[in-house]
């Protein structure tokens, strides 16, 4: 009854036990696990995860904003055609990455255009990142929006001027369990303001475990943390929060 929506399945934290994973997500009452793959060979795992476990390991193929400087223009058309296929159910993450700055802003702006251009092409949603960015990102989302633009604003951060522009174009907003840190007012004021039917949950594994695991590795059967701290803050039942995220998440991913 649960989809968590963002996770980093191939990453090395979890080579040794990935099964093991899957199957703790399984007996938490995880749907689904939308994998984020960042690479060509990222894709390539994921897309051999997707077939093993059909229906449950859904894949995203995108650049980390942090990595925009390894795209090449060249090979837009090649990515189209690729991310045509029905087992990739959204573009990402892309989008803006200002912390550390691993690719220059003006890369990171142009392939984040690109990006949106690109889903709004093939019609499928985008999962986006932003990290201190919230101006231009929504700056570039308005410009970019032909009024086709699908997706989400995956790990909140709390900017409520891009939260509530990113509403008013139709997107969702995605919460990690960084909503269960005890100085995340802001995060959980956040929770309270988005109506829950544009609500998706995420884990973002392996990082940001919450606040019971911090500092360990996060993993997807956490997701149902996420949804315990956004029932605790809206009053609503676990189940309400479950039921309606995986509602969001199915509709925006066509999944299910
Ligand atoms: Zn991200
Ligand atoms: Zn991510």
């Amino acid at each position: 009854m649960y989809i968590d929506t963002h996770a980093h399945l191939t990453f090395p934290e979890f080579a040794a036990d990935l099964p093991e994973v899957i199957k703790r997500a399984q007996e938490a009452g995880l749907e689904a696990i939308v994998n984020i793959a960042l690479d060509d060979q990222a894709l390539e795992q994921s897309l051999a995860l997707s077939a093993k476990y059909p229906g449950y390991v859904q894949t995203a193929a995108g650049i980390h904003p942090q990595e925009a400087k390894e795209y090449q223009e060249s090979e837009y058309e090649k990515f189209a055609t690729l991310v045509k296929q029905k087992q990739i159910v959204a573009i990402g993450e892309t989008g803006l990455d200002y912390h550390y700055k691993l690719s220059p802003v003006k890369t990171q702006q142009a392939v984040f255009r690109r990006f949106l251009q690109l889903c709004q092409a093939v019609d499928k949603p985008a999962i986006i990142h932003v990290r201190e960015a919230a101006e231009d990102a929504l700056r570039i989302l308005r410009e970019e929006n032909k009024g086709k633009l699908k997706g989400v604003l995956h790990c909140f951060a709390g900017d409520m001027t891009l939260g509530q522009g990113a509403l008013d174009m139709g997107l969702h907003i995605s919460f990690t369990a960084n909503i269960t840190y005890p100085k995340a007012h802001n995060l959980r004021e956040a929770v309270k303001t988005i109506p829950l039917d544009r609500i998706m949950i995420e884990t973002d594994s392996p990082f940001l475990a919450p606040q019971e695991f911090r500092g360990k590795r996060n993993e997807p059967a956490y997701v149902v943390k996420v949804a315990e701290q956004i029932a605790a803050v809206k009053g609503l039942t676990v189940e309400a929060v479950a039921q309606a995220t995986t509602r969001n998440s199915k509709q925006l991913f066509l999944i299910g």
